[in-house]
């Protein structure tokens, strides 16, 4: 080893000159990753193929400004040097280089770290007179050939640059490095990869933009690191996350202060930010530093109606106070992520230069500013929507500056606007590559799957002992959850069990299928479609728990005592199952309610051995019902909530999301399966936990906040009811008495306030909070962890191998396997909780896409299905906001409009706009014109028109109108409910199939779009049953609740 000092003269991404002086050691061995090494690297880790036909090494330049670029998977056999890994860290700020490293580790892109500057050969001092680039350039090219040299020239390299000096200087040398412009690589050696050379230029237009920009400031200069770091110790500044305004998003921001949760309206802890000179180029979810305004300057939050606000927490409504007031001095963090615009119209163009247009995109998400954009394809993309990427915001510009990555399509087409929608959230789901779906065990008709022998002898065998049985929904693929009930002892004793899909035996982890599923953390249900977080040769073959075949599965299995259902004993374990029954909900139902029932796995046996089956099954099912009973009286004792009435409740067990939701035959059955769900994963919480008190995966329900029990208490009270929040218990009791008995809607909209008013479930680390945070208020369950459903949540995977461990360590058979640390455990669970609040997001705006497509075709005057009954739920000040049951929609609906009209009701409830006053009280609304005063109160029904309201850049949102302040009430439409949600959906998927034929038709005539416009369709036919299940629940539910009150429970 040679030792020598190095002396660095950096520039830090501030702008700031710092001159560095390190010991330097240089090596002889550095190890090379590469499969074609001849000379016995210690290669451990990821190695670049030995069978490419060339490796590339990128230069600074390149990695610096074209990452995402070398982010292309199908890029193969790069070659990171140090030398561009430290200049990354230092020009572009941890954010990109964390980018760079994760990029570095993910074994799925084909790429690799030489460390250039410790090997002794490739090392080049700097040297005399010259330029950091020049010096930069020369090491990347000492590296790129030392890479030919130690693989004995077999391996063909290339050295990429954006320097057309060094393109010259370089290529002529003939070391056998071969030295190419970027440009000029992409197009030789991928000239297919089109998406690429879109990127390219799209990314180098941006940069000739932003050299000839002007230096007039628009904004005050953030501040130096030290002076924010400085300021927020000694109290001067205050430190937070920017939440811009859904409503009002052009000025008004709050700040939400550090350690402080997501409920926005806690006037205590939130700084408001007025205005964007005041926000200083801060953007939604950016970390902050601020500085309080004098007092005379603070400002009150506006509390009035804005179109499509129904969903803001609200804990007390005209507050007296204005808010603490500051303006943005830093940004200690950017939260950049891929936007979706709209390119504009062409007078939206800026200016031209050369050959290149700016424009200013406008953001589909409305908290976002404009983006300018250099492009060649103004004109082209007109009404497109594209994805984008934000470089800079520069003081001297009014808008932050970007490049566009990819071409969606056009705005307000459906597919369009479902990977808008995904993009939105940043869920990302590519189809599964070659390389994970190789991971996968073979079950082809040629091939089918056989248990391993090696696995009956590991595992307890359950086959010919027990009687298995699983009841889901109708047509249910992915069966992860089995049950089973036997009489032990002379009946003294019972054993209950849940069996669950063995996936982690399919699912190594650390393999490609397990950081693919970690990636997503969840399976995403859109209205018309999901994507799956398993290939379908797990998920609805191998790991689904199908009747008549033999499975893997996790059991739990409690030994009870027949007569108190005491628990004397619990067993977990891998064991080897095969399920007799695959019943449905209503056919497990039919056969408890001793009706008569066809059994589609008896159909062929005679009379007397299919009575005989057929008696043993009820007989299970009515044991499992009688044990379900007890142990949801337990809870209930214990103050288990049950928030949205029985049909909602079947969906919060365990996500079982296209639960058929009978709304008026609420079905024991569900029940029976929900509680023994929640008692497995109640179990499993107390087992790992107990195992690892510092290193286990639980979910956990904070209690929530009292000051937002205050509309749900007062709008009881309107109705009469006394609501007690004291308690989980007395909370759960008050609202069991609050029925209205002429109207069952107040209940429900009590309990969706309920649910408004509660804060999320949350996945944690045991060693990340203390023993009394672990209590789950909804469930009222000291421990609750996700054990139950493998198939579709990261999270149950983390907990089934947290099991085996545990059971591993109780034999004491090995030391156990490598836990996650309590750090990587908590880092996991915030990255599967930040997944599944996009997931509930995503699903939430796929159907209000839907409904919005659906009104979009009608005359809202004349079509009779745009009229419909509302409740009214909230009072504001210029309005209400109502509940529409029948199509599952919220929102705001106008008592004043700008002209200063109110809503006036005639002798027959019609309603006309006159000019007259609006007033508001706690439980109603008057209007007064010359016509007479109009009263609308809490709870009461009313007749509303539904049409769109179009924008075009954004997505498009229902408009409600009230129509008569009188119930809808149409002989026609005695019973339309489910029928209108199922229609809903039809037409629009029939509408959109429609309109993509015409689309193809016209295809001459459209712009040419990149393959990568469609490289997120996935199981694209969408299984017709699931899809109507899916928004016929979303709709009977309270949209906006949809999050929590899954959250809740499950
Ligand atoms: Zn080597």
């Amino acid at each position: 080893m040679i030792k020598t000092e190095r002396v660095l003269h950096l520039k830090s991404c501030r702008g700031r000159k710092v001159r560095v002086v390190r010991e330097h050691y240089l090596r002889e061995r550095v190890p090379c990753y590469s499969g074609a090494c001849q000379a016995d690297c210690a290669n451990d880790g990821k190695v670049l193929p030995g069978d490419l036909t060339h490796y590339v090494v990128p230069d600074v330049g390149v990695v610096v400004d074209y990452l995402e670029i070398l982010e292309f998977r199908e890029l193969h056999g790069i070659v990171f040097t140090q030398t561009a890994c430290q200049a990354v860290q230092h020009s572009k700020g941890r954010r990109q280089y964390n980018r760079l490293r994760n990029l570095l580790k993910d074994p799925r892109h084909d790429c690799t770290l030489f460390a250039n500057e410790y090997q002794e050969y490739s090392y080049c001092p700097r040297e005399k007179g010259e330029s950091q680039e020049e010096w930069q350039t020369r090491c990347v090219y000492s590296a790129a050939e030392w890479y030919f040299n130690h693989l004995a020239g077999a391996m063909p390299v290339v050295m990429v640059t954006e320097n057309q000096e060094a393109v010259a200087q370089y290529s002529s040398l003939r070391s056998g490095v071969y030295v190419i412009s970027f440009q000029e690589y992409l197009q030789t050696f991928w000239p297919e990869l089109q998406a690429a050379h879109e990127l390219y230029s799209s990314i180098s237009q941006a940069l000739q933009a932003k050299e000839g920009e002007g230096n007039e400031k628009e904004y005050a200069e953030h501040l130096p690191a030290e002076v924010l770091e400085a300021g927020i110790k000694s109290g001067r500044y205050i430190q937070g996350t920017l939440n811009v305004s859904k409503h009002r998003a052009q000025t008004e921001a709050l700040i939400m202060t550090e350690g402080f949760s997501n409920k926005s309206t806690d006037m205590g802890w939130c700084v408001m930010v007025h205005g964007d000179k005041s926000r200083n180029r801060a953007m939604h979810g950016d970390v902050v530093v601020v500085e309080l305004l004098p007092k005379s300057e603070w400002r009150w939050k506006v509390t009035a109606l804005t179109e499509g606000q129904a969903d803001e927490k609200n804990g007390k409504d005209g507050e007296s106070k204005p808010l603490p007031t500051g303006r943005v001095v830093g940004i200690l963090q950017r939260n950049w992520r891929d936007y979706v615009v709209t390119y504009p119209p062409r007078e939206g163009t800026q200016s031209q230069t050369r050959n290149s247009q700016r424009i200013l995109a406008v953001p589909w998400d409305h908290r976002i500013p404009k983006i300018r954009i250099s492009t060649q394809q103004a004109e082209t993309l007109q009404d497109h929507r594209v994805v984008v990427r934000i470089d800079s915001w520069e003081s001297t510009s009014l808008y932050p500056n970007g490049h566009s990555v990819r071409v969606l399509g056009w705005a307000g087409e459906l597919e369009t606007e479902v990977q808008t929608i995904l993009i939105e959230n940043c869920i990302h789901v590519p189809p599964f590559s070659d390389a994970q779906l190789r991971e996968m065990p073979v079950n082809s008709p040629e091939k089918p799957w056989k248990v391993d022998p090696a696995q009956v002898a590991e595992r307890r065998d359950l086959r010919d002992s027990h009687l298995v049985f699983s009841i889901d929904p109708k047509g249910c693929e992915d069966v992860d959850d089995t049950l089973s009930v036997r009489s032990l002892a002379g009946g003294k004793l019972l054993e209950l069990g849940v069996h669950i899909a063995d996936v982690t035996h399919f699912v190594t982890e650390g393999s490609l299928t397990d950081l693919e599923a970690r990636t997503r953390a969840t399976t995403y249900y859109l209205a018309d479609r999901r994507y799956d977080m398993l290939p379908a040769v797990l998920s609805a073959d191998l790991c689904s728990l199908l009747g008549g075949v033999d499975r893997y599965a996790m059991s739990v299995l409690w030994e009870l005592d027949a007569h108190t259902l005491a628990v004397n004993k619990v067993w977990f374990g891998r064991t080897l199952i095969r399920s007799s029954y695959q019943l449905h909900y209503e056919l497990a139902q039919a056969l408890l309610n001793g009706e008569q029932a066809e059994v589609l796995e008896l159909a062929r046996l005679g009379p007397e051995e299919k009575d005989a089956k057929l008696a043993q099954l009820t007989r299970a099912l009515e044991t499992l019902t009688h044990v379900a009973r007890h142990l949801r009286a337990q809870r209930d004792r214990g103050g288990a909530l049950e928030l949205e009435g029985v049909e909602v409740r079947a969906q919060l067990d365990e996500e079982r999301n296209i639960t058929a939701l009978v709304p008026r035959q609420p079905l024991e059955v569900h029940e029976t399966v929900a509680e023994c769900m929640i008692y497995a994963n109640h179990w499993v919480a107390r087992k790992i936990q107990e195992t690892f008190p510092y290193q286990a995966l639980l979910r956990r329900h904070p209690p929530p906040r009292q000051e937002f029990f205050s509309q749900l208490v007062e709008s009881a009270r309107a109705k009469g009811f006394s609501i007690s929040t004291g308690s989980n218990k007395a909370l759960a009791d008050s609202l069991d008495q609050a029925v209205d008995p002429q109207d069952p809607l107040v209940n429900r909209l009590l309990r969706m306030m309920t649910t408004q008013a509660m804060p999320q479930a949350l996945y944690f680390s045991t060693g990340a909070q203390p023993l009394d945070q672990y209590y789950h208020y909804g469930l009222a369950l000291d421990r609750y962890t996700h054990f139950t459903s493998p198939i579709r949540r990261y999270a149950d995977i983390v907990v089934h191998r947290l099991l085996i461990a545990a059971i591993t360590v109780e034999q004491a058979a090995s030391s156990g396997a490598a836990l996650a640390s309590n750090k990587d455990l908590e880092e996991m669970s915030q990255h599967i909780n930040n997944r599944n609040m996009a997931a509930k997001r995503a699903q939430k705006l796929s159907t209000e896409l839907f409904q919005c497509l659906y009104f979009k075709e009608r005359d809202p005057q004349t079509d009779p299905r745009c009229v419909a009954d509302a409740v009214i739920y909230s009072i504001r000040d210029d309005g209400v906001l109502v509940f529409v049951p029948e199509y599952g929609v919220k929102g705001p609906v106008y008592m004043k409009n700008r002209d200063g009209e109110v809503v006036s009701a005639g002798q027959d409830g019609s309603c006309q706009w006159q000019s007259g006053s609006v007033r508001r009280y706690p439980d109603h609304i008057t209007t007064t014109s010359s016509c007479g005063t109009s009263t609308f109160r809490l709870f009461d029904h009313i007749t509303v028109r539904i049409s769109v309201h179009a924008t075009h850049c954004h997505a498009d949102r229902l408009h409600l109108e009230v129509v008569s302040n009188k119930p809808y009430r149409s002989a026609e439409l005695e019973q339309p409910r489910s029928q209108g949600r199922c229609q809903l959906v039809q037409e629009v998927v029939r509408l959109a199939e429609e309109a993509y034929q015409q689309a193809q038709e016209k295809a001459a005539r459209r712009p040419k779009l990149s393959k990568e416009e469609r490289e997120f369709c996935q199981s694209k036919t969408p299984n017709l049953y699931s899809l109507l299940e899916e928004v016929r629940e979303l709709a009977l539910m309270d949209l906006d609740m949809t999050p929590q009150v899954c959250a809740t429970t499950a």
